[in-house]
C-alpha cells in the first residue's frame, strides 16, 4: 500500500527532474521540510486553502475534542472573508502558515524559471507578504513557514523564501482528499505509510461538493492515538531534535 506515496514522489521527481541542469533538488534542500524524523512519534497534520465557511469550523471543533494541534496553510484571499477563523485557530494552539494571497500556479510565473539567485521574486514576495499581513491583522502573529501552492519549488522560490526568512513546508504524505479519495482509504493510506516526522497534507477548502477530510480525521486520529503519535504543529516537528 505504497500506492498513494507513489502519487506524490512523481511531481516531486518531474520537479527535480525538470532542475536537473541546475543540480537543484528539492530532496537536498536544507530550507525545504517534508518530513522530520525524530524518536518521539511526533507527526504533524497540515490543511491547506482555508479558512472555509464550509469545513474550517468543524474540523476545528473535532481537532479541540480531540486535543490534537495541527497548522493550517491559509491563503489570503479566503482568510480576509473569515479573520474570526484565524483568530480560532491561534487562540486554540494551532500553527497558521503562508500559502500565498491569491494561490496562483507558481509554475506559471517568470520566477519558476529562474534558477539563480532570486532575479525577479517580486510577484511571490507579493503573494507572501499579503498573505502575511492579513493573518497578522487577524491574529498579531507573524507567519515563519511557507507552503507554496501544488508544492512547487524551484531554487528561486527556495531562495526567496529564505530571503524572507521563511521555511518551506511540502509533505511526505498527501491524503487526496481534494481529489476522488474517499475517507475509509485516506485513513488506511496514512495508516499504512506513517512514520514518526511525517506531514501529512489534508485540505480545509476543497472545491469538491463531498469533502471527505473530517470524515478521515474521526477514523485516523484515534487509531494514531492508540500507536502513540504525537500530533504537534509544524514548526514543533522541524524543531525537535532527531
Ligand atoms: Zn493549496
Amino acid at each position: 500500500m505504497k500506492r498513494l506515496k507513489l502519487f506524490l514522489m512523481i511531481p516531486v521527481m518531474a520537479c527535480a527532474m525538470m532542475l536537473s541542469t541546475t543540480s537543484y533538488s528539492v530532496m537536498t534542500d536544507s530550507n525545504v521540510y517534508r518530513h522530520h524524523d525524530n524518536d518521539c512519534m511526533k507527526i504533524a497534520l497540515t490543511f491547506d486553502d482555508g479558512p472555509s465557511p464550509m469545513y474550517t469550523a468543524e474540523i476545528l471543533d473535532y481537532l479541540q475534542a480531540e486535543d490534537v494541534r495541527a497548522t493550517f496553510f491559509v491563503v489570503g484571499t479566503q482568510a480576509r472573508m473569515a479573520p474570526e477563523l484565524l483568530r480560532r485557530e491561534e487562540a486554540e494552539g494551532h500553527e497558521i502558515g503562508n500559502h500565498t494571497d491569491s494561490h496562483p500556479r507558481l509554475s506559471r510565473l517568470p520566477i519558476a524559471t529562474v534558477s539563480a539567485a532570486c532575479a525577479d521574486c517580486s510577484v511571490l514576495r507579493r503573494e507572501i507578504e499579503a498573505c502575511a499581513e492579513t493573518v497578522y491583522e487577524a491574529t498579531e502573529m507573524r507567519t515563519t513557514l511557507f507552503r507554496p501552492p501544488e508544492g512547487y519549488c524551484t531554487e528561486a522560490i527556495s531562495a526567496a523564501a529564505a530571503d524572507m526568512d521563511y521555511r518551506i513546508i511540502l509533505w511526505n504524505i498527501d491524503t487526496r482528499d481534494w481529489d476522488n479519495a474517499m475517507a475509509a482509504d485516506i485513513a488506511q493510506n496514512i495508516l499504512d505509510n506513517v512514520t514518526a516526522g511525517d506531514i501529512i497534507l489534508f485540505h480545509d477548502s476543497v472545491s469538491r461538493k463531498d469533502s471527505q477530510t473530517l470524515a478521515a480525521l474521526k477514523l485516523v486520529i484515534p487509531k494514531l492515538k492508540e500507536q502513540g503519535y504525537q500530533f504537534v504543529t509544524v514548526s514543533e516537528l522541524i524543531d525537535t531534535n532527531a
